[in-house]
């Protein structure tokens, strides 16, 4: 089914390609010339030096100079069995969850311009920092389904378009994944700020659905979204695609917080 949709979707974004020019010059940040890529100090920070993940479950970042506590000691990488204080407390139920920074600077940035002021042209390089990050992610040789979290309808027809799934898009172009949209919110939820970890994960209890068998069974599932904040919203969804069949959930965002346990303040979660 989803085999059909891959001459559509690059023919879709070539179309926006024409309606949404990417930026001249660094994709993120606009620096240097057209047509290089990414600049020097982009590429440094988001491919050559990645900041090494505080928690091997979640991927949330150890807090910048800290002096140990509880997200990997003193900042180098952390052993196989780091985990931050909510995933020893409350395992959740996806395998891994990988961002390419934390969320601040060009990489916040660049989420905020795509989901608030419409630059669709940025999901390209944002899919190609995805996928870089996805190599490393998911095992060697698998093949797993793409699934973009979904925005409700409402949100949808507000914005024209799932920031989520537009990543998705380009994350499977980049690497031949099959893009499989089978991801649906069915209940409106109040916004997940000021909520509380446990009300965040009550209010979107059953708000997410699995299109009943559109998920082929037993296949390892890669879940996109824009940023990872408190890890609500992709236990949630790990949940349900567990429920319908999937053998397993890896978890793939552009920016994930600093370690929650150790700032007060993630970032903002309307989506
Ligand atoms: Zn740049
Ligand atoms: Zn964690």
């Amino acid at each position: 089914m989803f085999r059909l949709l891959i001459p559509l979707r690059e023919l879709w974004s070539d179309f926006l390609d024409l309606l949404f020019p990417p930026p001249r010059g660094c994709p993120l940040c606009g620096a240097g010339a057209e047509g290089e890529g990414f600049c020097p100090r982009c590429r440094e920070m988001f491919l050559d030096h990645r900041v090494p993940v505080g928690c091997t479950v979640c991927g949330c970042f150890p807090v910048r100079n800290g002096t140990g506590g509880a997200c990997g000691g003193s900042g180098s990488r952390p052993s196989p069995r780091t985990l931050c204080p909510h995933c020893r407390s409350d395992r959740p139920p996806f395998k891994a969850a990988r961002a390419v920074g934390p969320y601040e600077g060009v990489l916040k940035e660049a989420v905020l311009r795509l989901k608030f002021r419409r630059e669709r042209g940025l999901a390209r390089p944002l899919g190609h920092l995805l996928a870089a990050v996805a190599r490393e992610m998911v095992p060697p040789g698998a093949v797993p389904l793409v699934v973009p979290v979904p925005i409700s309808s409402r949100r949808l027809a507000l914005r024209g378009f799932n920031q989520a799934e537009l990543l998705a898009g380009e994350l499977c172009t980049a690497l031949g994944w099959p893009l499989v949209p089978v991801l649906r919110k069915v209940r409106e939820t109040l916004p997940q700020t000021g909520l509380s970890r446990a009300e965040r994960l009550s209010n979107l209890s059953g708000s997410f659905a699995v299109v009943p068998g559109a998920l082929p069974p037993g296949r390892v599932v890669v879940l996109v979204d824009d940023v990872i904040t408190t890890g609500s919203t992709a236990r949630e969804c790990t949940s349900v695609l567990l429920a319908a069949g999937a053998a397993a959930v890896y978890v793939l965002t552009v920016a994930a917080p600093y370690c929650p346990a150790t700032t007060p303040a993630g970032p903002p979660a309307g989506r």
